[in-house]
């Protein structure tokens, strides 16, 4: 159990090629950094239909890489449908394309290939009806799995938005004004405003890339960073009367009782558990919140070197080094000692 606030007492890059579907499946050496991507452009190349699709409740990486990858594929002369199991947030409601979004359970039709951002497996899509066609699995977590026909996992790139920049200069693709907007917002949101440790010099490279081709950095902030709808602040207030802290973890939560109270979507829990990280002398945080049939979501954030993805893959989920989630059986209590004996596990190997 931990204390209160006020008591000062208070952690392979994959290129695989799976043995496929026949003829369109490449085969790409796991040596050559640039395999995968070639792998992935002479099926985009031979292909003329294809869907994209990434994880439910997308974030602005899932929602920004989706419509650069439909827009890369569009350019390249393909048709290309985006289909998510859940609504574009509100949030990212604004980006260029935005509407293009379908929102399915289930995929119908035939497609050449099926190419799967930021999941680490088909599940994690929420959709149904994509295990018959050929996968293409794109994704920057570390959590990531080799589970498609072609695979491109780079734990190292700062959003999966920054394969998609550099698939389409590797496809000789202009970057236009659009395609630029939807990277540039991958990069913001999953580098936490460029703080992560996944901001290397050449994030700000390929960020400054993006807004010379036409990205508005101010303007994306804008809507991303400080267009809080009031729900959000007022589920914020909720959480920080329940921070507690236990010397270098602290965590938060939420009930579904203050969810309904304070008129909260799920979009605005976002961004909660960066309140508590943002503590001094915190280095891994929690936030809890309570679903409606009672079970608790995850997110687990850290500063410094604690892998929060290796902790959350434990407990059935995954993410990034810094920022990863799963889900945990109620009621609270549980859940909480479920996840504090794991980062005292976790920081006794540390
Ligand atoms: P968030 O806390 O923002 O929901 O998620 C943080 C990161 O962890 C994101 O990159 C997200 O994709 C990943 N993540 C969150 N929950 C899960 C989960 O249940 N499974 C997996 N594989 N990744 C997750
Ligand atoms: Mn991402």
């Amino acid at each position: 159990m931990g204390r209160a606030l006020t008591n000062p007492a208070l952690g392979e890059p994959a290129a695989k090629a799976k043995g496929g579907r026949a003829a369109m499946t490449p085969e790409c050496a796991v040596a050559e950094p640039d395999a995968p991507i070639e792998a992935i452009l002479d099926v985009l190349r031979r292909g003329e239909r294809f869907l994209v699709c990434s994880h439910g409740r997308p974030d602005g990486d899932a929602v920004g890489s989706m419509l650069a990858m439909g827009m890369l594929l569009i350019q390249m002369g393909k048709r290309a449908d985006l289909v998510a199991a859940d609504r574009v947030p509100a949030l990212y409601r604004w980006m260029p394309g935005a509407g293009e979004i379908r929102h399915e359970g289930r995929v119908h039709g035939f497609y050449d290939a099926v190419i799967v951002l930021e999941c680490d497996g088909l599940e994690r899509t929420g959709l149904r009806g994509l295990e018959r066609c050929f996968s293409i699995n794109i994704d920057h977590h570390l959590s990531g799995r080799p589970y498609a026909d072609v695979n491109w996992i780079d734990p190292e790139a700062a959003s999966a938005g920054e394969m998609i920049y550099r698939l389409a200069k590797a496809a000789g693709a202009t970057v236009t004004a659009e395609m630029a907007t939807c990277l540039y917002t991958t990069v913001l949101t999953d580098t936490g405003g460029f703080t992560y440790s996944s901001v290397k010099a050449s994030t700000f490279e390929m960020a400054r890339d993006l807004a010379v081709a036409g990205a508005d950095p101010v303007a994306i902030a804008r809507e991303v960073l400080f267009s809080c709808p009031a729900s959000k602040v007022l589920l914020l207030g909720a959480a920080l009367r329940n921070l507690k802290r236990e010397g270098r973890v602290a965590w938060l939560w939420v009930t579904h009782e203050d969810m309904v109270r304070t008129c909260a979507t799920d979009d605005d829990c976002a961004g909660i558990v960066d309140m508590a990280v943002g503590i001094f002398g915190v280095e891994i945080a929690i936030f809890l919140r309570e679903l409606p049939d009672g079970r608790f979501r995850l997110s687990l954030r850290s500063k410094g070197k604690v892998n929060v993805a290796a902790i959350a893959e434990r407990l059935g989920g995954g993410g990034h080094g810094n920022a990863a989630g799963c889900t945990l059986e109620g009621p609270l209590e549980r859940a909480r000692d479920e996840i504090l004996k794991e980062l005292r596990a976790g920081a006794a190997g540390h």
